[in-house]
């Protein structure tokens, strides 16, 4: 079993995006399911509505998983393993008040040392806490040895004994920390690889650890990709627009182009094109990059076009607002000038739009537009062409701008004998 663990608290970001496609690519070559799990125990962090927008977006990528599943119903779980962790004094309760450790922090930090907790609580005798109404953690007492591992990725990782630290595992309001929470359900769903962010390498040990006092012996694999970087060489964040999968629709990019995207970055892939179906054949984890991959937003509208042109026409027409065989093989010639739906939604509409003149062709442009508006239909690109220019008396930039205008919407653009066969059923449309 493999799962994709979002957390409810903001937009879906790109690298979530890859993390859940790289798990439904192997969930599938390994023939093993795939589940969502909605990571929604930091209820101050929650945002409503998240989780579906989350699961929306998985849909419309076409990544199928088995079941959502919630972490917040797997509560009573957590609580009643840190019970069992208590009573084999695996774990214990501390009472130190926030505003200690934060005094012991602020030592550490002044002394220029790593901070862990002291374990000031581990050992208290029971007589001596048990009418203590103070406010209390649980904490898991860390392991007596290193913690090693082999990431699918990163190679062979190994963790101090200190690293890990006696963490807490229940807060004062006896809801589980991240790290307990996640540890528990890998085991509940009987997980056997967890592929997630670099940002949670160093959680692992933690998770291995809890498993270990709970006497769970499953090895799960792990694979951590490493972070997507922007133009400056910093790590993606929420400030950068194109770090939203939001956005990135938002802005005219398909779900086929950002999914050979993110698989296509810090990968090596036998072709640059490809749908993810092609891509489940030859997929290897073992390929990526130990190094952060870069995001180019330039390659990506590469991608995008590219994916557009293998659209079949009403397909694409559809992106731009119809479904219509013309419009799309229309929009394929503008494709030559845009990279996104966005972009050619803007050129489909401007053809259609009611044209604004520049002001010295504007008396020209009136008389043209009134011959176009009467004219008879032509078959033909050229007989409507003379046609025009004979009716309206006009030449050369005289004629070829406010025309081109009255046919696009634009001063500039593709071949108008190109693009004439495929509006010439709709000129009553386009010219006002
Ligand atoms: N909820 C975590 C996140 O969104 C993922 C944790 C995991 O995959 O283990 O970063």
């Amino acid at each position: 079993m493999l799962r994709f663990a979002p957390s409810p608290t903001g937009d879906m970001h790109i690298g979530n995006l890859r993390v859940a496609l790289f798990n439904y690519i192997l969930s599938v070559q390994n023939n093993e399911p795939l589940i969502i799990r909605i990571e929604d125990t930091d209820k101050e962090r929650n945002i409503e509505g998240k989780d579906k927008e989350i699961i929306g977006l998985l849909d419309l990528f076409g990544i199928k998983y088995q079941d959502v599943i919630y972490q917040s119903d797997n509560l009573k779980y957590h609580r009643a393993m840190a019970l069992q962790l208590l009573h084999s004094k695996l774990a214990f309760n501390c009472f130190c008040s926030p505003e200690d450790l934060d005094t012991k922090r602020d030592t550490a930090k002044s002394e220029r040392k790593a901070y862990r907790y002291d374990d000031a609580c581990l050992g208290l005798p029971a007589e001596e806490t048990i009418d203590n109404t103070a406010p209390f953690t649980v904490r898991l007492r860390k392991p007596g040895i290193a913690i090693t591992f082999t990431d699918l990725i990163k190679g062979e990782m190994s963790f101090e004994p200190d690293d890990i630290d006696s963490f807490i595992i229940l807060r004062a309001d006896k809801y589980p920390t991240y790290n307990f929470a996640c540890a528990i359900d890998d085991m509940l769903a009987d997980i056997s690889m967890v592929i997630r962010g670099e940002d949670h390498v160093s959680n692992t040990p933690k998770q291995i650890a809890v498993r270990a006092a709970l006497n769970y012996t499953k090895e799960i694999q792990y694979a951590h990709l490493p972070v997507i970087l922007n133009d400056s060489g910093k790590k993606m964040s929420k400030r950068d627009d194109a770090s939203s999968v939001k956005w990135l629709l938002e802005e005219g990019f398909i779900p086929d182009a950002i999914i050979n995207y993110l698989i296509l970055i810090g990968n090596k892939v036998p072709q640059e094109i490809f749908s993810l179906q092609d891509a489940l054949k030859w997929f290897d984890l073992s390929k990526i990059s130990k190094a952060p991959a870069k995001f180019d937003i330039t390659k990506l509208r590469f991608i995008n076009r590219e994916h557009l042109k293998s659209l079949d026409d009403v397909e694409l027409s559809r992106y731009v607002g119809f479904a219509d065989k013309e419009i799309g093989q229309l929009a394929k010639i503008y494709l030559e000038e845009t990279s996104t739906t966005k972009e050619l939604r803007e050129k489909i509409a401007a053809i259609f739009a009611a044209k604004v003149m520049p002001q010295e062709f504007q008396e020209g442009g009136e008389k043209l537009k009134e011959v176009l508006q009467a004219a008879p239909f032509f078959e033909e690109y050229e007989a409507f062409k003379d046609y025009a220019m004979k009716e309206s008396g006009l030449k050369g930039k005289n004629f070829f701008k406010p025309f081109r205008i009255l046919l696009s919407g634009e001063e500039h653009g593709p071949d108008l004998a190109l693009t004439y066969p495929l509006i010439k059923n709709y000129l009553t449309e386009i010219v006002k």
